[in-house]
């Protein structure tokens, strides 16, 4: 391969990188990110942080196992395979699917970060309360820890169809700030880094929670990851 082309592959990799992540361009680099070693289509499913039925009763162990083996697989293949139909592209110089292939990549790419981050927002010693770091930005942010989780609980429990809830940290006034997710990208803030998420599809409580939402988000807090969230903070903090 010559100096040229080697160098496109590289910049188009960036750019690629880049993209992948949707919407929020600004996102922390955290083990939740796919791991690919930088090449283009190479994502690969990272392993869960714990046994598949390590967070019983609230998660049950047949929906993580499907949860991380088939859907969350499912999102890291679709980005591969995006990547690579948008490198055919370039290098076709054929760009007339590039919408599609775009979206693509913004579903799948979001899907494939998003629940890495899920995993890691939870831990088999997980529940109790923050330390006194993230709980005193929570209440600067919210008022209180209980306003921070009646706010979190609510947009979780409110996501139109098929979504997410995020917890994120704000460069702009380094506060934290909880948005909704639709799909796994739309409705996607700028300026923010996300620290933790809570999955809404049906596909991650319907068999043990059926159509009760509500019960599966409100069983999420005891086994929320709070010194997880917190080391992702202080590396986001880290890190500028
Ligand atoms: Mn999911």
């Amino acid at each position: 391969m010559d100096e040229k082309r080697r160098n496109i592959i590289l910049n188009t990799g960036i750019i690629g990188s880049a993209m992948i992540l949707g919407t929020n361009i600004i996102t922390p680099k955290a083990s939740a990110n796919p791991q690919n070693q930088g090449q283009i289509g190479k994502h690969q499913l990272p392993p869960l942080p714990y046994p598949t039925n390590a967070l019983e009763p609230y998660i049950d162990a047949r929906t993580l196992e499907l949860h991380h083996g088939k859907h969350h697989k499912a999102y890291v293949d679709g980005l591969n395979k995006a990547e690579l139909e948008l490198e055919k592209a370039r290098e076709n110089n054929d760009f007339s699917l590039i919408q599609h292939w775009s979206k693509q990549a913004a579903f799948h790419g979001a899907g494939a970060y998003l629940h890495g981050l899920y995993w890691e927002s939870m831990s088999p010693n997980g529940g109790g309360i923050p330390s006194d770091k993230l709980g005193n930005l929570i209440e600067k942010s919210f008022g209180s820890i209980n306003s921070f989780k009646a706010h979190f609980a609510a947009a979780a429990k409110a996501v139109e169809a098929s979504g997410w809830a995020l917890l994120a940290y704000r460069y702009s006034d380094k506060s934290l700030y909880i948005f909704q997710v639709e799909n796994h990208q739309k409705l996607s803030p700028w300026n923010v880094a996300p620290i933790m998420c809570i999955d809404v599809w049906e596909h991650a409580y319907y068999l043990k929670y059926q159509n009760k939402r509500a019960d599966y988000v409100d069983g999420f807090w005891n086994v929320i990851n709070w010194k997880g969230i917190e080391n992702k903070l202080n590396n986001i903090i880290k890190e500028g």
